[in-house]
């Protein structure tokens, strides 16, 4: 099936493409991207002695770009493909041709892209971005969103009986005979934490048997086996801060505001001034986000984005950070966090990240804060957190911390030297200029979640959440880009 955009020399219907018209937002896509990339992209994972592929890589990469950009199920996609007409000139089918299968369309999404080549499809579009001479600032933007996942969660007992159940059924349909010899699923008693110790170590003696009777299993079998490998080595599943899915292993909980938390994934996003996404690094929900902050920068040079400045929030001003942009003589536009020169460990004052407070021994947070003293001068600046004193007056805890002053503070000095040039930074009238750009990456976390349903996962596990969050990405890079070329062809 051969793609081809000029089908009046081919189909008398082709006619009715006239009715698309001419500003269709699918075909300003066709004219400004390039897809023939994809062809290349996945050449390898088709087997050379079946010859070429029945349906084109490019044409259900396109039908993949239709999926994201209206938000379509696989059946769904294929189904208004059928007979909208947009949809099948984009395709550069005629309106005769018939479509491939849904089934088709998946096997691509997650055999031929897959986790690892799904990355590189939005390279390829930043890629196309700079080609075109869209990208000209030199900022990069980082921040993350979070993504709920496609399952449930579950207490450590029910992770660990659903997991035992899905694998005894699929296994039981695919090997009766090796299912009657398997050792007998306990009688589970006493509280629940016992119940799942005995369970667990019923599934290590199971997926001991079967990595020994089935070294060669596959398909939805070994991805059963592989999940129960996962909960078995599982440190903190008992303690519920690990696993807690049997469907979806890899999500964890993660905290989206100070009282709120999530469960699921973290994508941790780069943009560009022109906010061109160049890289994302998807994680379980509880990963630190200042972590993510080199691997971003890594991955938007890699791409020839030349970057002087990066700008984020205070999750990402730790240490290492500041050292890593330095040394790569990149501006951190990155308001400090007392999180990382740290709460005196003796004295039980611990910072709260999300509300950028202290929450004193008593549980009471500072009710303000205020910089005292000056970078260049005898005294360390410092963040001084200020606390109620009529909470103080009544406080069990008061003696040795609250002597009936005006005031109860508690101050963190900035004792590293990068910490107290980024202070000086944060002074001065270039930070003030440039601190406003960094929420414009929040209007494309929005687009990602409320146009383009980020806000839940499509699919299950970390891989999915991969596959989903790179070919949003591309659709968003291709409306941009779209956006940019109209602006800079008036
Ligand atoms: S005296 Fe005030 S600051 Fe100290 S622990 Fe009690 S409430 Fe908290």
């Amino acid at each position: 099936m051969l793609l081809n955009h000029n089908q009046s020399s081919l189909s008398f219907h082709s006619e009715l493409y006239s009715f698309v018209p001419a500003d269709h937002i699918l075909r300003r896509v066709h004219e400004v991207v390039d897809f023939s990339f994809i062809n290349d992209l996945v050449k390898d994972s088709y087997c050379v002695y079946y010859g070429r592929p029945a349906n084109e890589p490019e044409l259900l990469f396109r039908l993949l770009f239709l999926q994201f950009l209206y938000n379509l199920s696989d059946e769904r996609v294929i189904e208004d493909s059928q007979y909208n007409l947009a949809y099948k000139w984009f395709l550069g089918l005629n309106p005769e041709d018939s479509l491939p299968d849904s089934s088709q369309l998946s096997r691509f999404r997650v055999h031929r892209l897959g986790a690892n080549r799904v990355e590189r499809v939005l390279e390829h579009i930043v890629k196309q971005c700079v080609e075109n001479g869209l990208i000209q600032s030199q900022a990069l933007i980082i921040d993350s969103t979070h993504t709920l996942a496609n399952a449930a969660k579950d207490k450590p007992l029910d992770v660990l009986k659903k997991a035992a159940n899905r694998l005894l059924k699929g296994l039981k349909k695919q090997y009766s005979n090796l299912y009657k010899m398997i050792p007998t699923y306990p009688k589970l008693e006493g509280t629940d934490k016992e119940k799942a110790i005995q369970l667990l170590q019923y599934l290590a003696e199971l997926k001991d048997l079967l990595e020994e009777k089935l070294p060669d299993a596959e398909g939805s079998l070994l991805d059963k086996i592989n999940i129960v490998k996962q909960i078995i080595e599982d440190e903190r599943l008992l303690s519920h801060k690990g696993i807690a899915s049997a469907v979806d292993p890899d999500a964890r909980f993660g905290r989206k505001s100070k009282s709120r938390t999530f469960y699921g994934y973290k994508n941790h996003i780069a943009m560009t001034e022109e906010e061109i996404i160049t890289a994302i690094h998807v994680t379980p929900g509880n990963e630190d986000d200042g972590k993510q902050l080199q691997t971003l920068v890594n991955k938007s040079t890699e791409l020839q984005i030349s970057i002087d400045e990066v700008l984020a929030d205070t999750a990402y001003s730790r240490k290492d950070n500041l050292t890593f942009l330095q040394s790569e003589e990149i501006k951190a536009s990155i308001p400090l966090s007392p999180a990382v020169y740290g709460t005196r460990e003796e004295d039980k004052f611990q910072y709260d990240k999300e509300n950028d407070e202290v929450i004193c021994p008593a549980g009471h947070m500072s009710i303000r804060k205020a910089k005292t003293g000056r970078t260049g001068t005898a005294n360390n600046p410092c963040l001084t957190f200020y606390f109620d004193t009529d909470i103080c007056k009544q406080c069990p805890l008061r003696e040795g911390c609250y002597n009936n002053t005006k005031e109860k503070t508690y101050s963190i000095s900035i004792k590293s030297e990068e910490h107290k040039q980024q202070m000086a930074y944060l002074e001065s009238d270039e930070y003030l200029q440039r601190k406003g750009v960094r929420s414009i990456i929040e209007h494309k976390n929005a687009e990602l979640k409320n146009a383009h349903r980020m806000t839940r996962a499509k699919y299950r596990g970390q891989f999915g959440m991969r596959i989903q969050a790179f070919l949003t990405a591309f659709v968003v890079n291709v409306k941009r880009m779209i956006k940019l070329k109209d602006a800079f062809s008036q």
